[in-house]
């Protein structure tokens, strides 16, 4: 039986909503399967995926349900995943714990429409970043300004973490403003954008290009090593998103 719709919790709406199917479609039944079309009372398996709209934003889902049925008898759908849009922000590859814990409860928060708590916690990332980075200065705006001074992190960036950090400063001090949906989605976004930059694709590019002079000399004694964290390379296929563990990649 195919479904016409499916319950999804939509990250645009930020809530829970009815996605009505708009296209679906079957990957191939995998090697120890059969063809359920030949051969009868033989178990089976297979991905059923489908593409359907939020309706209330429009929002596209990608869902796969797995099957498993015995033909002519029973089918029946043994999970059911939202491939897209993926949930809990970007994967981060050597992003300090201290830091990973801020982000996973921003994004809790979100989840739970508590936007206050979702910027104060944005705001307690950068924080840890600036503690991670050894910034000096006595309070986040000085400290983010010494990131800059330094070059640790370019100006665009760092005039994103200003954004993040007066939103922050809202919350935590103004208690006639509360944070919109919009400003928390936007902030966390710029957050992770932030530590996406400073995490993995710094130190992957500095990998890229040891890399390359590695190629280009290749006889040459004391070739070039990657100077990033042993962790510096491609994400594990583990399915999870999110944080992960790994020592600062950065000194
Ligand atoms: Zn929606």
């Amino acid at each position: 039986m195919q479904k016409e719709t499916f319950d999804v919790f939509c990250p645009t709406c930020n809530i829970l909503v009815e996605a009505k199917v708009i296209a679906r479609g079957f990957g191939e039944y995998r090697s120890d399967a059969v063809n359920p079309m030949d051969e009868v009372d033989s178990e089976y398996h297979g991905d059923h995926y489908s593409v359907a709209l939020c309706r209330r934003c429009n929002g596209p889902f990608l869902v796969r349900e797995a099957l498993y049925g015995v033909p002519g008898e029973f089918e029946t759908v043994t999970d059911e995943v939202v491939l897209y849009p993926v949930s809990g922000g970007p994967r981060i590859d050597g992003l300090p714990e201290s830091i990973g814990r801020s982000v996973a409860q921003a994004h809790r928060s979100y989840a739970a429409s508590s936007y206050d708590a979702c910027a104060l916690m944005c705001r307690r990332a950068l924080e840890a970043l600036c503690k991670t980075l050894s910034a000096k200065g006595r309070d986040l705006d000085r400290r983010l300004a010494d990131l800059e001074a330094s070059g640790r992190i370019d100006s665009r960036m760092i005039h994103w973490a200003h954004g993040v950090r007066l939103v922050g400063n809202e919350a935590a001090h103004d208690v006639d403003t509360a944070v919109t949906v919009e400003d928390a989605r936007d902030i966390l976004e710029f957050t992770e954008a932030l530590l996406l930059y400073v995490f993995t694709l710094d130190t992957k590019f500095r990998s890229f290009e040891a890399r390359r002079k590695g190629r280009a000399q290749p006889s040459a004694t004391g070739v070039a090593q990657p100077n990033a964290a042993p962790n510096g390379g491609p994400a594990t296929p583990s399915g999870s998103s999110g944080v992960t563990e790994g020592p600062p990649s950065v000194s």
